[in-house]
């Protein structure tokens, strides 16, 4: 492969990888870089709506990916006090025509297998695990970077960077005018149950949503119904989120909510916080032949499951970006930023703005609760069609895999 088709991708989570397959496939050569020494996603689970679930069929992923996930067909909303039901949002077969694919539901784990296996299965694609970037220089011919590996530094070139790295991404931080990332002021409480821990609140066929004043419970069926994801909000700065706490913790904020809540928060056996976190999309993602994308550019609260989606979408996107100007990587990835930002922003705030939605109390939470249920099921998903709509740009260039194909391949550990 010739050098100026080499690019280097630092960070292999949702973000990377996809990355990595869609420029593989756009004919690029590529240095995938993680720092961990397996490739692995902390247990839970993540939604793929039908705007992620294109671009994985764009790659040949539909049927894998669809043999490990859940089709839930509905989101219920609830009231976290009372227990009644708000609204019911339809994902059956009518969304699913109007989409061309299905509202999903899948563990990290599986995603990440779906992806690293297709990904792995390309000839052009190198792994480069345990391979951290701590720093990189541009000079005329594209870039050098440093990784820090159990061996000693190690150097890769190549003749553009794409920083995957997520939301603590080094290279942003790298990069003179990138933003920080900045605390949300919310905890996200995540764990993964069987299906026969479930208590029967959890309906198995849904994607269960309980709003209440400063949080808010979500849980939803993973690997076929056998396995459901939690995810818990709670209105926790985020020096608390760095202390160990246990589910005590977690019940004492949500004592005040219905007994089919405080069931499901009792199912698991461990619960795991993280401080939820947030990259402002406005700072460059572009400086010469380096862009970010993903939480690396634009990690957002995770209240509209949108996160991984921007991510898959950025990475197809900027492949075939640079698909149409493979010798100018940087004029590539301005367009990129140019194309990218506008959507990405407005999701960003329409997800930030959820967060008021879902943790309203008292007369607000009241009024917000009629709404809805005037609105009904139907109309409020009618909101999110500029969400879920999105079409992926028809592919510059897209060549067949070059390896063993796209069926779900287990991770390499190397
Ligand atoms: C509670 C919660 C629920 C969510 N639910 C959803 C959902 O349902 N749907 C959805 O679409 N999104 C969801 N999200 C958001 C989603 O998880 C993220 O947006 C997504 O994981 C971002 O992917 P990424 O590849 O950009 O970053 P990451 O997943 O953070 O991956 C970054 C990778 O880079 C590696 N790395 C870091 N630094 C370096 C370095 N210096 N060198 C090399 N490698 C490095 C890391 O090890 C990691 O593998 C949720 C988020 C939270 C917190």
């Amino acid at each position: 492969m010739e050098r100026n088709r080499i690019i280097a991708v630092a960070g292999a989570g949702i973000g990377g990888l996809t990355a990595a397959l869609a420029l593989a496939r756009a004919g690029f050569g590529v240095r995938l870089l993680e720092r961990s020494e397996t490739l692995s996603e902390a247990g839970a689970g993540i939604q793929i709506s039908p705007n992620a679930g294109r671009v994985l069929a764009l790659l040949g992923l539909d049927d894998a990916v669809a043999r490990l996930s859940a089709e839930p067909a509905a989101l219920e909303v609830r009231s976290g006090r009372s227990g009644r039901r708000i609204a019911t949002l339809p994902f059956g077969p009518a969304f699913a025509r109007r989409y061309g694919v299905p509202y999903r539901t899948i563990h990290r784990a599986d995603l990440l297998d779906v992806l690293a296996g297709a990904a792995m299965a390309e000839a052009d694609v190198d792994l480069k695990a345990g391979h951290a970037v701590s720093e990189f220089a541009i000079h005329a011919r594209g870039l050098t970077i440093a990784c820090e590996t159990r061996a000693g530094m190690r150097e890769v070139t190549a003749a553009a960077l794409v920083a995957a790295d997520g939301a603590g991404s080094l290279v942003r931080r790298m990069m003179p005018d990138g933003a920080a990332r900045h605390p949300m002021g919310r905890t996200a409480w995540r764990a993964v149950i069987s299906a026969e821990a479930a208590p029967p609140a959890m309906a198995h066929d849904r994607v269960g949503l309980w709003l209440g004043s400063g949080g808010h419970v979500v849980h939803y069926p993973v690997r076929g119904g056998r396995e459901f994801n939690l995810v818990a909000v709670t209105p926790d700065p985020p020096a608390a989120a760095a202390q160990p706490a246990g589910f005590g913790d977690l019940m004492k904020r949500f004592r005040r909510w219905n007994r089919d809540v405080l069931a499901i928060l009792a199912a698991p056996i461990d619960w795991r916080r993280w401080p939820i976190t947030m990259v402002d999309p406005a700072a460059p993602w572009a400086r010469g032949p380096v862009v970010l994308l993903g939480d690396a550019a634009h990690a957002m609260a995770p209240f509209l499951a949108q996160g991984g989606a921007m991510a898959m979408e950025d990475a197809y996107v900027l492949a075939q970006k640079l698909a149409l100007q493979p010798d100018a990587p940087a004029a590539a990835f301005a367009a990129f930023e140019r194309d990218r930002r506008p959507r990405v922003t407005r999701v960003w705030n329409a997800a930030h703005g959820t967060a008021d939605l879902y943790h309203m109390g008292g007369p607000p939470a009241a009024l917000r609760n009629a709404g809805m249920r005037l609105a009904g099921g139907g109309l409020l998903l009618r909101r999110y069609r500029w969400i879920f709509g999105w079409t992926p740009p028809a592919p510059v260039m897209q060549r067949a895999p070059t390896g063993s194909g796209t069926g779900i391949a287990r991770t390499k550990r190397v």
